[in-house]
């Protein structure tokens, strides 16, 4: 069956509902699943273009429909022209870094970047002699300073994990242009509903599906978005080669994920304000860290960036006058919640809590540790889609029965 073809000019709730694959010929309403790994060929001929085009479908590694039709969606959200799944939000990093650079590159990351990221390329990715430094996540001159004649890649992430810093894309973007270098910009945390990074400058989107595009933590996906150019012939050749592709049943859980997001997102941007409103005016804590308040250091910039919204991730931080007492007061307020999860994760649409000391962040020093700002007292929530008045009170269980 051929459908109708889509109108220009739709808005991104109806792009995130309606932009797919063409329907098959039994007209099905919600996007079909293409669980197979192989193809069959109609004869020797077709095939043989197909191999030697690569157009058309032949093998899952190179392609499948679901899969297509999750690029698709998740592309017209961004507004990029094309975009391509990976297996995991660090497997589409894997992909950017083996597609675009080479020994003797050199990278700028900033130095509040997602753990693994910081791994990947300060460790494994140093072994085949590809450079990183590592800067401030807000202070522009630093990047700038930074850039060398080899410098190819500035990556960054904005808001970050778990203090919710912001970087500015479009200097960033200024920076790495000049230097003849790409920028490239992780997106999990702010979703194309609150910024679309190319619009600001940046040339490669990536994404951890996992997070909110999934958004029922469900299933493992990442992409990579940009311009047909970029995914044809940097990207697509990585992930058909080194194999870290996206399986048709987790792009069509995360296509299917994409269709409620704008309004999930926004749900939850809305909850994560009064939480964090909330939170400032308890006496048990010392600090708050959420874009959406005006006591942010980047506030302003963060609601120019993020269409007024600051996301669905908090950071607070107990008071306390040692270590020993601000962890075991952290762990006090996460134990006493009998609604949140206490789990490795974001954007589900179950609220979860964690102690980024001893998880994400528990394999550093206590100097890196305190360097990044992260406190034993400190504690992240990500806020879902239960009632925020639920949500406070189950944190209140812990602070309202904190001793001194
Ligand atoms: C989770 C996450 C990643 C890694 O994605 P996976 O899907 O877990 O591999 C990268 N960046 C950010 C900001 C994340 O939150």
């Amino acid at each position: 069956m051929t459908d109708k073809t889509l109108p220009e000019g739709l808005r991104p709730e109806t792009l995130a509902v309606r932009t797919s694959i063409e329907r098959s010929q039994y007209g099905e309403n919600s996007e079909a699943l293409y669980l197979t790994s192989g193809f069959v060929q109609p004869d020797s001929a077709t095939s043989a273009q197909r191999f030697a085009s690569g157009e058309g479908y032949t093998y899952a590694r190179t392609s499948n429909p679901t899969v297509t039709a999750f690029e698709k969606r998740l592309a017209a959200l961004e507004g990029t022209e094309a975009a391509i799944g990976a297996a995991s939000g660090m497997g589409a990093i894997l992909m950017m870094i083996m597609g675009l650079l080479k020994a003797g590159d050199h990278v700028i990351l900033s130095r509040s970047m997602f753990g693994s990221t910081l791994n990947l390329f300060g460790k494994e990715f140093g072994k085949f002699g590809v450079e990183t430094t590592f800067v401030s996540q807000t202070n522009v001159d630093e990047w700038r300073a930074a850039v060398r004649p080899n410098t190819k890649l500035l990556f960054a992430e904005t808001p970050t994990n778990p203090l919710t810093e912001v970087c500015d894309i479009a200097a960033l973007a200024e920076i790495a242009h000049a230097a003849g270098a790409l920028l490239a910009v992780d997106n999990a945390f702010a979703t194309p509903i609150l910024q679309k990074p190319t619009l600001l400058g940046a040339d490669v989107v990536m994404h951890s599906g996992t997070k909110y595009l999934d958004g029922q933590g469900r299933v493992m996906a990442g992409a990579l978005c940009g311009s047909q150019q970029l995914i044809t012939e940097k990207f697509a050749p990585i992930v058909r080669t080194a194999g870290m592709v996206l399986s048709p049943f987790n792009a069509w859980v995360v296509l299917k994920g994409m269709e409620t997001l704008g309004v999930r997102v926004k749900a939850q941007c809305e909850s994560t304000l009064a939480i964090a409103r909330w939170l400032e005016a308890q006496p048990q804590v010392a600090r708050v860290f959420y874009p959406g308040l005006p006591s942010h250091p980047q506030h302003e910039l963060a609601m120019r960036q993020q269409s007024g919204l600051g996301g669905g991730v908090l950071s607070f931080v107990l008071k306390g006058d040692s270590i020993e007492a601000e962890r075991a007061k952290a762990f006090h307020v996460i134990d006493s919640c009998r609604v949140l999860s206490i789990a490795t994760n974001l954007g589900d649409t179950k609220t979860i809590i964690s102690h980024p000391g001893t998880t994400s962040h528990g394999r550093l020093s206590e100097e890196q540790r305190q360097a990044a700002g992260i406190t034993q007292g400190t504690i992240r929530v990500a806020v879902g889609l239960e009632h925020h008045e639920d949500i406070q009170d189950d944190l209140l269980r812990g602070l309202a029965t904190l001793t001194q």
